[in-house]
């Protein structure tokens, strides 16, 4: 019935999830005899292409080379259209397998939905290759379980559940690796910013949310493992918060620091508006233009959801 070509393709900023998800899906569509490619939005982080060569995964062509109108496409560790690939239509969308809230999505015609609140996108692929019958090869079982331990900080976020630590030992069972420290290891590669602009370092893991239907609020997060380093370089980020803001037509963009190790956030104050809004609704008293939150990391499940409650309940 279906003659279209398949692409699988994650969130613009790609995270570790979103390549490895959208490789591993593509793979179990093949081995179900589905022809499918999976696609990235944008450049690889440095984290990822440690995980793509230490397994040999060859890196997934980007999106805007492909045509998509011609194209079916399977949305893998998203749903909201602000992180949508540029270009892609709700006609294009074919399939959505994710583990994030669901924002303004919706679909042209009755699609294929796997939605779970997991730690990762790539805990629900492993489940779907254990629900086919298929164990997955070396190269994308370490794909997927380099997403796993990404995603869930090493199975320290709130997000992690009991299926995330269950699918990471059944596929390091096939890779067997030392996981944490194969975590350290992206982490770090992930950590180093020193030939990065801070535009980049802003941007490279960036989400678009719309709340109470009109407000737009930008949400970069640094995920490392020396927040010291980053810090230093607040005078430099705060100018570009800025400039990103009006590039963008956003109300609120916040920059959040995130030491994975030490379990804290960092907020970079941009602005007035974006210190009202952190003291408000997280914690804490600006200092040296940061506010210090701890015990948060994760922005699906600390960060999104008391914005959305504080938008709703404005008029
Ligand atoms: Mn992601
Ligand atoms: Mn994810």
């Amino acid at each position: 019935m279906e003659t279209k070509e398949l692409f699988v393709i994650g969130h613009k900023n790609p995270d570790t999830d979103s390549v490895a998800a959208a490789i591993a899906y593509a793979n179990l569509k093949e081995k179900n005899g589905v022809k499918a490619t999976p696609l990235i939005t944008d450049e690889v982080n440095k984290g990822t292409a440690l995980a793509l060569k230490k397994f040999g995964v060859e890196k997934p062509k980007l999106a805007h080379m492909v045509d998509f109108p011609e194209a079916g496409v399977i949305l893998v560790d998203h749903n909201e259209a602000g992180q949508w690939a540029d270009g892609l239509i709700k006609e294009h969308v074919h399939e959505l397998i994710d583990h994030h809230r669901f924002g303004d999505f919706s679909s042209a015609k009755p699609i294929f939905v796997r939605v779970e609140p997991v730690g990762s996108t790539s805990t629900i692929i492993a489940e779907l290759f254990q629900e086919y019958g298929h164990v997955p090869e070396r190269h994308i079982a370490g794909m997927m379980l380099s997403a796993i331990l990404t995603d869930t900080l090493m199975f320290n976020s709130p997000t992690t559940t009991e299926v995330d630590r269950a699918m990471a030992e059944w596929l390091n069972e096939i890779v067997e690796i030392d996981m944490m420290e194969h975590a350290q290891a992206i982490f770090k590669a992930k950590s180093d910013i020193s030939d990065m602009a801070v535009s980049a370092v802003i941007s490279k893991d960036f989400k678009e949310f719309h709340f109470n239907s009109k407000i737009r609020v930008g949400i970069g997060m640094f995920e490392t493992v020396d927040a010291k380093n980053p810090l230093k370089r607040t005078a430099e980020f705060i100018k570009e918060i800025s400039q990103i803001k009006n590039e963008r037509k956003l109300d609120y963009l916040l920059f959040i620091i995130v030491d994975i190790l030490k379990q804290e956030a960092y907020f970079v104050i941009g602005g007035d508006k974006e210190q009202e809004l952190v003291e408000h609704v997280f914690c804490g008293e600006m200092k040296d233009h940061t506010i210090t939150c701890p015990g948060v990391v994760s922005r699906k499940k600390q960060i999104v959801p008391p914005l959305e409650e504080h938008f709703a309940g404005l008029q």
